[in-house]
């Protein structure tokens, strides 16, 4: 017994089939089932939802979910050797856990899941950002998640939540802000990991807003947040000489002095000058 539920500790669980972390997967499992039932626990009342897991390793973050309520987990995991101790939570679940192998970037959740659903992931950190950056920029708003509950390197949770004006503020953060609430609600140290990374890792709890913050077309604003911050150090006025040949007008239209660098331009100010590009 393991204090959530009636399945072995993990330690037991990677023991028993051999599951040595690999790093080409990403792979740093976390062990202590009162920690990922608390990560559970961040993205809030679980029982009306379906929640999709990319990278359920072990079982512990999938064991954490269903032992706080979620009506049913999609867990999609690349690693084959993963299978069985998955198959076990299955078991002690009846109808509750679909474990899909294959990869997370080519899995469409919405073949398996229905509304209300939440995305709760120790994501691998080689797919962590693609995956993020692709659930924040669908077809359509609002997205097919309700909220995101992800734990990344806390560097990349940092970007998601910076503001103007400080180092880690860029893409990923105009991106995330946009049309969502970004905000770290924990941190956790190398040391709850098996094995242990090298750096700090941090859980970032993201809910979709129901519509932009500031109008803006989302493909003209992703060319010109990426534009700016592709070369950050240059002001505007250079860093944006390709996305218009009069981007000094565009930029003073959108009220931006195109000597401003991007780290200084808010949400609003990118959002103004992507209508001042669209307009003709
Ligand atoms: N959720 C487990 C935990 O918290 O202990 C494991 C987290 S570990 C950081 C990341 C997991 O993602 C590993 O189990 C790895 O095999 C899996 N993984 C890596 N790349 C993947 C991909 N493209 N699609 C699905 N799973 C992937």
């Amino acid at each position: 017994m393991s204090g959530i539920d009636d399945l072995p500790p993990l330690r037991e669980v990677i023991a028993a089939h051999g599951l040595s972390a690999r790093k080409s997967l990403g792979q740093n499992f976390l062990l202590d089932l009162n920690l990922t039932a608390k990560i559970a626990r961040q993205a809030g009342e679980l029982t009306g939802c379906d929640v999709l897991e990319v990278g359920p390793g072990p079982g512990g973050l999938t064991r954490g979910l269903l032992a706080e309520g979620a009506r049913r987990v999609l867990a999609i995991e690349k690693d084959a050797r993963c299978l069985p101790a998955l198959a076990e939570i299955a078991a002690a679940y009846p109808g509750r856990l679909e474990v899909v192998h294959g990869d997370a970037l080519e899995v469409d959740p919405l073949a398996h899941l229905r509304p209300l659903i939440r995305v709760v992931a120790n994501l691998p950190y080689n797919v962590g950002t693609e995956l993020l950056v692709r659930w924040l920029t669908p077809p359509a708003w609002p997205p097919f998640w309700d909220s995101l509950t992800l734990m990344f390197q806390r560097e990349v949770a940092e970007r998601i939540v910076a503001q103007p004006g400080s180092k880690a503020y860029g893409r990923l953060a105009v991106l995330a802000q946009w049309r969502a609430e970004a905000r770290i609600v924990m941190h956790l140290p190398p040391g709850a990991f098996i094995p242990p990374p090298k750096v700090s890792s941090a859980v970032v709890h993201l809910e979709a807003l129901p519509a932009p913050r500031y109008p803006a077309d989302p493909q003209v604003l992703s060319r010109v947040v990426a534009a700016a911050f592709n070369q950050r150090r240059k002001m505007l006025r250079a860093a944006l000489r390709g996305i218009a040949p009069d981007i000094e007008d565009r930029l003073h239209a959108a009220g931006i002095a195109p000597t401003e660098r991007a780290e200084q331009v808010s949400l609003e100010g990118f959002c103004a000058l992507a209508r001042a590009v669209a307009a003709d």
